[in-house]
């Protein structure tokens, strides 16, 4: 079909050998992508339906073309909402088969947990771009064990069917979460509430049932998030599981050595744990640990 207008965009167009084929007035041929893609949602979700997601690379002229063509047919908005969100980075560099840092989610499922993959992406604002390093995913593992530790902290398994008593600080954090969601989906800002409430959790200068509530909350909102869908088995994990928080334990003794200044005890866990393959840094913020490569 000719254009009528240099901007004007394809409709339909020639297939090529091997393509599905059509029959129509123009010849033989397929839907232009554009075409394809409001087809389907419109076939699948009606004529208009409420989000429309997409990489922030489809704004134009992808989704302005899908837009111009649903209006041009039944006169409505084909989406409420459109969201795109940003690209994902490996170590600085955009993801690409040719750069070879390119992987699937499977793969790196089969390396990290499901609930640290998440975590990393939600700590991010979705229309950012993210990148995407090792270090990162370990952090985002060990943010996501310290909220299991504040659910450990109150035998949340025994005591999970017992009412969740809302006080004001509570009312307040859920509002606080609730808010953050509500500005475009702030997850990063949702995820802090879920930090004070494991702290809440692990206040001892807190009453048990001031605790237990908080850990309650804590589950309940992030279930909105995607969190805590497994924490029965999560919650009664071996010993294998319980690395990370060895070390963070070894660590903490090592901070006590180096506070009352036994700088030969100090040394000798850092070498120990080096050997294990487990690196420590020490920063006037305090300690971090990773694993060699
Ligand atoms: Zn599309």
């Amino acid at each position: 079909m000719l254009k009528r207008n240099p901007s004007d965009f394809t409709l339909w167009k020639k297939s090529k050998a091997g393509e599905p084929v059509w029959q129509s007035p123009w010849g033989e041929g397929r839907p232009g992508w554009h075409t394809e893609c409001v087809v389907m949602s419109q076939k699948y979700l009606g004529e208009s339906f409420d989000i429309h997601g997409g990489g922030i690379d489809l704004v134009f002229p992808h989704h302005e073309n899908e837009l111009a063509q649903a209006t041009a047919i039944s006169g409505k908005p084909l989406a409420n909402y459109w969201m795109h969100n940003g690209f994902l980075n490996i170590d600085g560099e955009k993801m690409s088969k040719s750069l070879k840092n390119f992987f699937t989610a499977r793969d790196i499922l089969a390396e990290y947990d499901a609930e640290a993959i998440r975590f990393f992406f939600l700590s991010k604002h979705y229309r950012s771009p993210i990148d995407f390093t090792r270090e990162l995913i370990e952090e985002a593992d060990r943010a996501v064990h310290n909220l299991y530790s504040a659910l450990k902290a109150v035998d949340y398994l025994a005591h999970r069917s017992e009412a969740l008593e809302m006080d004001e600080v509570l009312t307040g954090l859920e509002s606080e979460f609730v808010a953050g969601m509500d500005d475009d989906f702030n997850t990063a800002k949702a995820i802090a509430v879920l930090f004070e409430l494991a702290k809440r959790a692990r206040n001892a200068t807190l009453s048990y049932a001031e605790r237990l509530s908080s850990a309650l909350l804590m589950v309940k909102l992030g279930d909105i998030l995607g969190f805590f869908s497994n924490v029965e088995a999560k919650l009664s994990r071996k010993i294998v599981d319980l690395s990370a928080e060895l070390v963070e334990l070894i660590i903490s003794y090592r901070n006590k050595a180096r506070e009352s200044k036994d700088w030969a005890m100090s040394d000798q866990i850092r070498n120990d744990l080096g050997k294990l393959g487990i690196e420590v840094k020490d920063s006037p913020g305090g300690s971090t640990w990773s694993m060699k490569e």
